[in-house]
């Protein structure tokens, strides 16, 4: 008898708005990798709101979604919707985050989490039966308690690759106005500077804390992967084990064309984005992000930020 060796995913995380989309968009297209989006929204937004796949699709007429939901459940009609959205709000909460650390400690799970697990890993294992057993699936749920949850799962090899932006970039990109596309005339919420700020360094010492614990991290600043996107790529290869291709197909210089479908749920409206990709910082705060919330910015996340390489 072989035992299947565990399904290698990356885990995309860390704070919204730090690249994790434009990043998630270029490791799809190579061939070894599949994006199967933000697992944590599935519940909801997919499911239940039927929004739009990464693919274009309703997520009910995407024949990928439909696919897995097939493989993992016999359908998505068998998922018992009411209880696996309670035990998103329950077991997968930033709040929950020293018990799931205990978890990496050999703490069993409890009823909620191992049943909420569950249903994560039948996700996972059958988006990469259908996408015909990529090497790694490219999780982006984001979130610590996702990451935490997934990472102590002994079916998934999971390393997570810790994304971290300027946290005076991120607090500006959270408080502009931005539409939904999945949703026609809905915005994508809005978070002051300084509840922000608080996120950041929370979320940020919390992956690290995570690496602690044994789960295989890498930590790269977005500000870093675009100065040269294609080294950054080949870092991310070399983390999960992935060969070199001799070059990308796709990318020239700052320069993305991509050409493969993402069937991601949820996430940044890029996922709907041009197929042709300026690779550049967006340095709008600098200007912008009005010099008040600057300074309450710099003045919390002070602390963490030398840790990460800015300067105050
Ligand atoms: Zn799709």
């Amino acid at each position: 008898m072989t035992i299947a060796a565990p399904q290698r995913v990356l885990f995309i995380g860390g704070l919204g708005r730090s690249g994790s989309t434009l990043i998630e968009r270029l490791l799809n297209e190579i061939s070894q990798t599949w994006a199967v989006g933000e697992t944590i929204h599935l519940w909801e937004r997919g499911i239940r709101d039927r929004e739009r796949c990464g693919c274009g699709h309703a997520f009910d007429e995407c024949p990928q979604w439909s696919q897995v939901g097939l493989e993992a459940f016999g359908g998505w009609q068998n998922v018992d919707l009411e209880r696996i959205i309670g035990l998103r709000w329950s077991v997968d909460r930033s709040r929950r985050l020293p018990q799931l650390y205990r978890a990496h400690r050999g703490r069993p799970w409890n009823a909620d989490e191992r049943d909420y697990l569950d249903h994560l890993r039948r996700v996972l294992l059958a988006s990469a039966t259908v996408a015909g057993s990529p090497t790694v699936l490219l999780e982006s749920s984001k979130h610590l308690s996702t990451a935490a949850l997934l990472s102590a799962d002994p079916s998934l090899d999971v390393r997570v690759l810790h994304l971290v932006r300027d946290p005076r970039g991120v607090a500006y990109s959270w408080t502009k106005q931005i539409e939904r596309p999945e949703a026609l005339g809905e915005l994508m919420p809005t978070y002051r500077p300084s509840r922000t700020a608080l996120r950041w360094v929370s979320d940020n010492l919390g992956f690290r804390f995570l690496a602690g614990l044994g789960v295989p991290t890498l930590t790269m600043r977005y500000e870093d992967f675009l100065t040269d996107p294609e080294q950054g790529l080949r870092s991310i290869l070399d983390f999960v084990e992935v060969p070199q291709p001799d070059a990308f197909g796709f990318l020239a210089g700052n320069r993305a064309h991509l050409v493969t479908p993402m069937h991601s749920i949820a996430g940044n409206p890029l996922r709907f984005g041009g197929d042709d990709l300026l690779l550049r910082m967006d340095d709008a705060w600098r200007t912008e992000l009005d010099a008040r919330s600057r300074r309450t910015v710099t003045f919390i996340c002070r602390p963490a930020l030398g840790h990460f390489g800015y300067r105050p």
